[in-house]
C-alpha cells in the first residue's frame, strides 16, 4: 500500500516512495531551543511521527533527519539577557525537548543534527554559493544570498515576488513576504555574541543555511521529503531551496509536507491572549500525555485543528474506551473457534483504517473503523459470540492501530511524574492541579500494599475496612477493578 501525500511543491497528492528503492530519506525542521516547546510545535512533530510510523507499518524503511537549531537570533537574545553563553543556555531546552518527545511517544529520528556541530559544512556551502555568484559579502563581513541569482524563488509558496527590489537586504531570520529580499547566510560577529572564526570570517550562520547544509550532509543533494510547519514554508523553506539548488542544480526535496498550525479556543495561540500552552502546562493541569497526543493527531495534518479542553476530554475518554476494551479482550477467556461475522468486521476495519491513512494521512477517518470494531466486538462478547480466533484477529487490528496512534498501552504515569518533578525544581508547584498532586502522592508500591490489605480485609469479612480502602484510593483518583484473577488498579 502506497501513501499518497499532499505535496506543497506540486500542489497535488503524490505517491511517496523511496526514490533509491531502499529507505525514504526525509528531513524535518526541528526545534529552535530557546524555550519549552508549545503544543503548536508538537502538533507538527506528532504529525511527522504519524507519517513515519505509517510508512514503517507499510514496510517502508525511513531515514529521518531532524535539526536542532541551537544558534539563532532568539537564542542569542535570551542568552544575553540571562548573561550566559549560548552553550550554557541551550542544553536544558534540548533536554526538555527530548523529554517532551518521549512523553508524547514521538519516535526519535534516525539522525539528530545540531547546528553548532555543523558550522564548517555551512561555511563550505556559503563558499560554493559565492563561487556560483549567488552569495556576496557586505562591508560589515556578513554574507547574503542574492535572490536575483535564483529565478525560481517562490516556487514552493507560490508567492508572486515580482516586485522585489534587487539588492535590498534583510538580516533577521524570520520575516514576512513583503521583505522577500536578499537574506543573511552568515552574520558578522557583533560584540559579545557567540561567533566562529572561519575562512569566510568571524561570525555565525543564519538560520536558513543550517537546514540546507545539514539536510544535504545526511541525505544527499536530492532527497524524498522535507517536512515542517506551514509557518516555515516562507521564507525558511523557500530559502532552503534557493540555497541548495543554486549550487547543486538538482531538486532539493521532491516532496514537501506542511502541517497546518492550530488554534486554541478558536484563536491564534499567543502568550498575550492567555491561550498559550506548552506540553508541560497541560501535564500540570492533569491531562495525560496520551490524551494530548491523541487530541493533537486526530485532526488530519492539513486541516486546522481547534484545540480545546473539551477536545482533550474527548481524547481522554476515547483512550479509556480503547484501554478498557483491550484489557477485556486480552484477559477474557474465549472458546476455540471463530465467528465469521467478526472475522469480516476485523478485516473491514483494518482495510478502512489503512486506506484512510494512505489517503493523505487522514487520521480522523482512520480512527472511526477501530471504534466501530470495538462496539461490534463488545456486543459479541456480551452475547458469548466472540471466539479465540476472533480475539487474535481483533488484537492484530489493534496492534496496527497502535503502531501509529500509540495510545493503548498506559505509559502516562511517568510523564506526569516527571512534569511534577520539573515543576518542583522550577518553582512552579503552584501551577500543579491539586487533585494531581494528591493522586501522585501515592506510589505504585503504596497502592499495591493497600490493594493487598483490602483483599485480606475482605477475606476476613472486614468489609468496613475494605470499603474504607476503596474510598481512600478513589479520593486519590485510583480506581479498583475486581477481576477473576484478582484486583487491578489504575490511576484515573
Ligand atoms: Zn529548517
Amino acid at each position: 500500500m502506497t501513501l499518497r501525500l499532499f505535496n506543497t511543491l506540486s500542489g497535488q497528492l503524490d505517491p511517496l516512495v523511496p526514490s533509491d528503492g531502499q529507505a525514504l530519506r526525509m528531513y524535518a525542521c526541528g526545534p529552535t531551543v530557546y524555550d519549552y516547546g508549545h503544543i503548536g510545535n508538537f502538533r507538527t512533530f506528532l504529525q511527522v511521527d504519524v507519517l513515519r510510523r505509517f510508512l514503517k507499518l507499510t514496510g517502508v524503511h525511513v531515514r529521518h533527519v531532524m535539526n536542532i537549531t541551537d544558534v539563532d537570533d532568539k537564542i542569542i537574545r535570551n542568552a544575553a539577557q540571562a548573561g550566559i553563553p549560548i552553550s550554557e543556555y541551550t542544553p536544558r531546552f534540548v533536554d526538555a525537548f527530548f523529554e517532551d518527545l518521549e512523553a508524547l511517544r514521538i519516535e526519535r529520528p534516525e539522525q539528530i543534527a545540531r547546528a553548532t556541530e555543523h558550522i564548517p559544512r555551512m561555511v563550505e556551502l556559503i563558499q560554493r554559493l559565492a563561487a556560483a555568484g549567488a552569495a556576496y559579502k557586505t562591508e560589515d563581513g556578513s554574507w547574503y544570498f542574492r535572490l536575483a541569482a535564483f529565478p525560481e524563488y517562490g516556487k514552493l509558496s507560490k508567492k508572486d515576488l515580482s516586485g522585489m527590489e534587487d539588492g535590498a537586504r534583510v538580516d533577521v531570520d524570520e520575516y514576512e513576504k513583503d521583505s522577500a529580499r536578499d537574506f543573511a547566510l552568515w552574520k558578522a560577529a557583533k560584540p559579545g555574541e557567540t561567533a566562529w572564526q572561519t575562512p569566510i570570517g568571524l561570525g555565525r550562520p543564519g538560520w536558513h543555511i543550517e537546514c540546507s547544509a545539514m539536510a544535504m550532509e545526511y541525505l544527499g543533494d536530492s532527497f524524498d521529503l522535507h517536512a515542517g510547519g506551514e509557518d516555515l514554508m516562507f521564507p525558511h523553506h523557500e530559502n532552503e531551496i534557493a540555497q541548495s539548488e543554486s549550487v547543486t542544480h538538482k531538486p532539493f526535496a521532491r516532496h514537501w509536507m506542511h502541517v497546518r498550525f492550530l488554534l486554541v479556543d478558536g484563536r491564534k495561540m499567543s502568550k498575550s491572549e492567555g491561550n498559550f500552552f506548552t506540553l508541560r502546562d497541560l501535564l500540570l493541569k492533569g491531562y495525560k500525555a496520551s490524551a494530548i497526543r491523541l487530541a493533537l493527531i486526530s485532526v488530519p495534518y492539513r486541516h486546522q485543528l481547534n484545540f480545546t479542553f473539551d477536545g482533550l476530554t474527548e481524547a481522554t475518554n476515547a483512550i479509556e474506551r480503547l484501554r478498557t476494551f483491550h484489557q477485556r479482550i486480552t484477559t477474557g477467556s474465549y472458546a476455540a473457534g471463530s465467528n465469521p461475522a467478526l472475522q469480516a468486521a476485523a478485516e473491514k476495519a483494518k482495510a478502512e483504517y489503512m486506506a484512510a491513512l494512505a489517503n493523505d494521512l487522514n487520521t480522523a477517518e482512520a480512527r472511526a473503523p477501530i471504534f466501530d470494531l470495538i462496539r461490534t466486538s463488545n456486543t459479541a462478547i456480551d452475547q458469548g459470540q466472540l471466539f479465540a480466533a476472533d480475539r487474535d484477529a481483533i488484537l492484530t487490528v489493534l496492534a496496527d492501530f497502535d503502531a501509529v496512534f500509540d495510545v493503548i498501552e498506559d505509559r502516562d504515569a511517568e510523564p506526569t511524574r516527571r512534569a511534577i518533578a520539573w515543576a518542583e525544581q522550577a518553582g512552579r508547584l503552584a501551577e500543579v492541579a491539586p487533585e494531581l498532586l494528591s493522586r501522585q502522592s501515592l506510589s505504585d508500591e503504596a497502592i499495591d500494599a493497600l490493594v493487598v490489605e483490602r483483599t485480606l480485609a475482605k477475606r476476613q469479612r472486614n468489609f468496613a475496612r475494605a470499603d474504607q480502602i476503596r474510598n481512600e484510593l478513589a479520593d486519590k483518583g485510583i480506581v479498583l477493578e475486581d477481576a477473576k484473577d484478582g484486583v487491578r488498579w489504575k490511576r484515573k
